[in-house]
């Protein structure tokens, strides 16, 4: 059994995905080709925002919004402590500070009570100037925004969604990607909508800031590449992605319903055994990941890998414990909720494809009776 299994996808999009590589091998624009274009287009279209930026990976998808808002030392931006590590890694990398909030138990997104008392302490401390909010979209269900953006408006803060585990999803009929005035996804081969390699999308809804990350992707360009009116990165996506993409967005939709499918099933089938996942009323989760939690998480993970199922950990130290973090003076006990989710949570195989019968015996495993 696999956790994903992308080979289940490509046998029904291979052809496309071999058509768009020869005509990209015929027309030879590697770089900023048609394809391009077109996913950008398509995708913000799915999205419902008028402006999209394809770019090479998810971390830049979040990092070149944190550089068009002119974030740097000095500034902090509020992340979720229970994340990938590139959500506050983009931050870092700005020089400003990530400066972590706990989690709802729940739902595994940032709490926004919790929130707005961490923007009122960093306000008090007159050490940093509160800047940003990156809300994540954990496991594919998007954040509670109505909360964020009032609390953003009310501090003056501005709103990046990283949505890198979250396209496809929705939340009140609206689609994450357009959560935010801006927001980061990521094709990453294992997320919802994944590439065959790095790759990233900016969404926004603003001309100006579409404008800046058009130059920032290409270092800084001004009228023309030779004319540099910022400091920018290297940031475009390869035509190739772009048609794998392309491929994959024609049966993408179907497969938003399949995850919602494999979900439910897993609902019906592990609900009293652990405690399965709290999608809020108006979401609609991209599944990302499948993760539920059970205090000995450690004896289930090792029972399902005696019987050929795969697990995975997401995540097994909150952000404000990592290494990389060190610097920032967190300790243990700083954020209880993320701790101890942190030892509680498992992630089960996820993907459009998964059978009922594998999930079943997935199950049978978990509970215990066979
Ligand atoms: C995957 C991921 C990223 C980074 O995306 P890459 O494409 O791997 O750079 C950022 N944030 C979250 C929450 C992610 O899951």
């Amino acid at each position: 059994m696999q956790f994903i299994d992308l080979a289940a996808q490509q046998k029904r999009i291979r052809e496309r995905i071999e058509t768009g590589f020869r005509k990209i091998l015929d027309h030879g624009q590697y770089i900023l080709g048609p394809e391009i274009r077109e996913i950008e287009e398509k995708l913000a279209a799915y999205a419902g925002v008028p402006h999209a930026v394809s770019v090479a990976s998810g971390t830049d998808a979040l990092l070149m919004p944190l550089m068009a808002e002119n974030t740097g030392p000095g500034d902090a931006v509020f992340v979720p402590t229970f994340t990938f590590i590139a959500s506050a890694g983009a931050v870092a990398l700005t020089g400003a500070t990530p400066v972590f909030v706990d989690i709802d138990p729940e739902t595994f997104n940032i709490d926004p009570a919790k929130l707005e008392v961490t923007i009122q302490k960093t306000f008090a401390a007159k050490k940093l100037t509160p800047k940003g909010i990156m809300p994540v979209d954990l496991f594919g269900q998007p954040a509670d925004y109505e909360s964020i953006q009032a609390i953003a408006g009310k501090y003056k803060l501005f709103v990046l969604e990283d949505a890198a585990q979250s396209f496809g999803a929705s939340r009140n009929g609206r689609k994450a990607g357009a959560l935010a005035k801006v927001a980061g996804t990521s094709f990453f081969p294992a997320k919802p909508l994944g590439g065959y390699g790095d790759g990233g999308m900016i969404f926004t809804d603003d001309k100006a800031v579409h404008e800046e990350l058009l130059s920032i992707r290409v270092h800084g360009q001004g009228a023309d590449k030779y004319t540099n009116v910022r400091v920018g990165i290297n940031g475009r996506m390869d035509s190739l992605q772009a048609a794998v993409l392309l491929a994959k967005m024609e049966i993408f939709p179907e497969e938003i319903g399949l995850r919602q499918e494999v979900a439910g099933r897993y609902d019906r089938l592990l609900a009293g055994s652990v405690t399965i996942p709290k999608i809020l009323p108006g979401n609609i989760s991209a599944w990302a990941q499948y993760s539920v939690l059970h205090p000995r998480r450690d004896a289930v993970i090792a029972r399902l890998r005696e019987a050929g199922i795969p697990t995975a950990i997401y995540y097994p130290i909150p952000l404000h414990m990592q290494q990389a973090f060190a610097q920032l003076g967190y300790k243990r006990g700083d954020f209880p909720v993320a701790e101890r989710i942190a030892g509680e949570i498992f992630s089960l195989p996820m993907h459009p494809y998964l059978e009922a019968q594998a999930q079943e015996r997935i199950a049978e495993v978990i509970t215990g009776s066979r």
